[in-house]
């Protein structure tokens, strides 16, 4: 059975006077006993600082991002290691907002993976199509293509310690997620496109949905088979609705 997982992306929000205020509210309000783990994703600079007042707690520290280069002359850049160094246990990488504004390829998101795995962190690979590619039926292709690159260059075996998110970009902050079929249609073909590889990793690989998960929709989200829990934006800086969604992961 797969243990669920609600990540919480807050992408480039707060202040270390709102941090706090948040830190303080989920940990008020932090179930004894989840049933999923939960991330929680500050922004670079607050990783620390939210890091130590999260820690004994219920919540996983992850970052946002990462570099794919271990150590050198890459100015403003912050290896895995650094992270590994500080406590963070995951990092996000390929984020949609990554690849499309900051023009992120599908091979420099790979060499993301693959430094983040082999420092020990587990990264959360962000796939998914935009709407264009969604109404031209190109769906999976998309998908494919962003998760094979990184199967090629990490082999499916990394997968035991690493999760997919499938987020359309056309749900991400737009109020508008994807329906619990399509969820669970993308994410089946995601599971089958491991199990190809190696069926035993994929039976045990986690795949979050993505994109405007609220409190409202998680349940009917989370309650899909292939769906095993969630990285939540926007809701992820509201304590009460980020505890609700996870409270509605539970192991399938
Ligand atoms: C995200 O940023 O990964 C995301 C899913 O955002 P939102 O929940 O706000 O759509």
């Amino acid at each position: 059975m797969r243990r669920p997982i609600v990540a919480g992306n807050w992408k480039m929000h707060g202040s270390r006077a709102e941090n706090a205020r948040l830190v303080e509210e989920l940990l008020a309000q932090a179930p004894a006993a989840p049933a999923a783990d939960c991330v929680v994703c500050p922004p670079l600079v607050y990783l620390q600082e939210v890091g130590r007042q999260l820690r004994g707690s219920i919540y996983i520290l992850g970052a946002q991002d990462v570099c794919a280069d271990t150590q050198g002359a890459f100015t403003g850049e912050v290896s895995a290691a650094m992270l590994k160094d500080i406590g963070c246990e995951y990092v996000i990488v390929g984020h949609s907002e990554r690849r499309l504004l900051y023009r992120e390829s599908d091979q420099l998101v790979a060499r993301k993976f693959s430094a983040a795995h082999s420092k020990g962190l587990v990264p959360i690979l962000c796939v998914g199509e935009q709407l264009a590619d969604r109404e031209a039926g190109r769906t999976n292709e998309i998908v494919a293509r962003q998760l094979d690159v990184v199967l090629e260059l990490c082999g499916a075996g990394t997968l035991e310690r690493g999760v997919i998110a499938y987020e359309p970009v056309w749900a991400i902050g737009t109020g508008r997620n994807a329906t619990p079929d399509q969820a669970q249609e993308v994410h089946a073909f995601i599971r089958g496109r491991i199990a190809a590889r190696d069926a035993k990793i994929a039976a045990a690989t986690r795949i979050l949905y993505g994109g405007s998960v609220k409190a409202g929709n998680a349940a009917e989200l989370f309650n899909r088979p292939d769906v095993d829990g969630g990285l939540i934006g926007g809701a992820s800086l509201k304590a009460d609705e980020f505890l609700t969604i996870l409270a509605a992961a539970r192991p399938g």
